[in-house]
């Protein structure tokens, strides 16, 4: 077996350097850190478009672009997290808390088959009151309710959380995550959705994340997920207080154990059925992030979004022009919170160009990593279609509710008609794929969602279904986001 190296980097030529970035986008150079925040910070945004696009086509090709459909199920808000970017969860005695029981979950996903869909993500709030039998036995029935249906659930800091909860057995966290993974596995799990990223660097994630596991315990998480064969995906939610140099460090932390899993499980398909027997590691499973989706983050009703924006009155003279964020941002992660008065108290919130910078150096810099997804559902669906020419492969998914961004802000719903037709648009044929980025339908014929469409004026962008729309309507109306991870 061939084991896997990255390509080399350069880090004496130019960021910018067209030989360099031509080197990159053909997979046979790596960006260092340096000048990946070089190009986040001053590259020309045509520029960071057109070097994204060519890695993008380059990984992808000319033609195919894609979308999935799966309904995000939110089995439960009550969490013991308090991040301070959240206005989805809730405390037990909450009046709105909820729960969803089995049968709830079941006409869901019900409703998902219906309308030929391949994937739920199922999330939660971290509920301590849910024993482990609560998730074995779901996962077991929906496997042999629902056979067809991809389980994509349980995001890192809820694996910490079970660890905690649940008091496994085994010597450190690693070993103790991996006897619960094991058996949400064997019952039914199929991959781990990259839920929880944020931001990795301490001093932004300590801020605001409080509840919620550190860099090193969500990388550990996924680390026992490859080893059992399992397919992930990795996360960054920015455009808060976060400095750029933030953003780079933690692609920078997904890509080196990104490394380390192709290096050590391989980068073939896995096998289904991984035995995963606690404490045994098995080096050719071929688990690993097959994508990485980042988005800007939503302030309305949350804590954090209530912070004043970056520069206040008397800020920058009081304080000089640099960001908070940026002033103690380091590619290292070692800047703390004493060295800038206001860090953690100014926003800077991230529009249409940050997102697309970073998406496109998100294309670049990990080049280790298959999809990059384009997260329009918070920008919405025109500029989730331009981020096809920075460096997305995928639009996401076709989801019929989503219940935590849209809590904390303005979010979008299409039909898979607009979808289709937006992908089109864009020059490319759109294509239905499941959890392994497989297509399962080429849109290339009269038949495609797009075409049947005979009076575009039904198809615009609205508001995405809250959960109560759907019930009330009594119908499985297809509604489609972009920040399923
Ligand atoms: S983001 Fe997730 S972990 Fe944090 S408070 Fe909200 S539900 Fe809990």
């Amino acid at each position: 077996m061939t084991i896997y190296a990255p390509p080399p980097e350069f880090p004496s030529r130019d960021a910018t350097d067209p030989g360099l970035l031509g080197a990159v986008a053909r997979g046979e150079a790596r960006l260092a850190p340096e000048q990946a925040l070089e190009l986040l910070t001053s590259a020309p945004i045509h520029a960071l478009g057109r070097a994204a696009d060519a890695r993008c086509r380059a990984v992808h090709g000319d033609s195919v672009r894609t979308y999935v459909i799966d309904r995000n199920i939110n089995y439960t808000n009550v969490c013991t997290a308090r991040c301070t970017f959240c206005a989805f969860y809730r405390t037990a005695e909450a009046p709105d808390a909820y729960t969803l029981e089995y049968e709830q979950l079941f006409e869901k996903i019900e409703q998902l088959s219906a309308i030929g869909g391949t994937q739920i993500l199922m999330q939660g709030g971290m509920n301590p009151e849910l024993p482990l039998d609560w998730y074995i036995d779901l996962l077991n029935e929906i496997r042999e309710g629902y056979p067809h249906i991809h389980v994509h659930a349980f995001s890192p800091p809820e694996f910490i959380e079970f660890v905690h909860f649940f008091n496994p057995p085994g010597k450190n966290l690693e070993e103790k995550c991996r006897w619960v993974m094991v058996r949400l596995k064997e019952a039914g799990l199929h991959s781990i959705p990259g839920g929880g990223g944020e931001i990795f660097a301490p001093a932004v994630r300590s801020k605001i994340g409080m509840g919620k596991c550190d860099a090193e315990a969500w990388l550990t998480v996924m680390y026992v997920a490859h080893s059992l064969g399992m397919y992930t995906s990795a996360t960054m939610m920015f455009g808060h207080i976060e400095g750029l140099a933030d953003r780079v460090h933690h692609m920078g932390l997904v890509r080196q154990w990104q490394d380390r899993a192709l290096r050590e499980f391989g980068e073939g398909v896995p096998p289904t059925d991984i035995a995963g027997d606690p404490g045994v590691k098995d080096t050719s499973t071929g688990g690993h992030y097959t994508a990485f989706i980042s988005w800007p983050f939503q302030p309305e009703n949350t804590p954090l979004g209530r912070l004043k924006e970056w520069p206040a009155p008397g800020d920058v003279q009081a304080h000089g022009p640099a960001f908070p964020g940026d002033a103690i941002a380091r590619l290292d992660a070692s800047g703390t919170k004493d060295q800038h008065p206001e860090f953690g108290r100014r926003l800077r919130r991230a529009g249409a160009t940050q997102y697309l910078r970073t998406q496109a150096l998100s294309r670049l810099f990990l080049d280790n990593i298959y999809s990059i997804g384009s997260s329009w559902v918070t920008m919405g669906p025109h500029i989730g279609q331009v981020a096809l020419q920075f460096g997305a492969n995928d639009m996401g998914s076709v989801m019929m509710e989503e219940n935590v961004v849209s809590s904390a802000g303005t979010t979008y719903c299409l039909d898979e008609a607009v979808l289709c037709r937006l992908i089109r648009d864009a020059g490319f044929t759109p294509a239905q794929r499941n959890n392994t980025y497989d297509v399962i339908r080429l849109h290339s014929d009269g038949s495609s969602p797009d075409r049947r469409v005979s009076d575009w004026s039904q198809h615009r962008a609205k508001r995405l279904h809250q959960e109560q729309a759907i019930e009330v309507k009594g119908t499985a109306e297809l509604t489609v986001g972009a920040t399923g991870s």
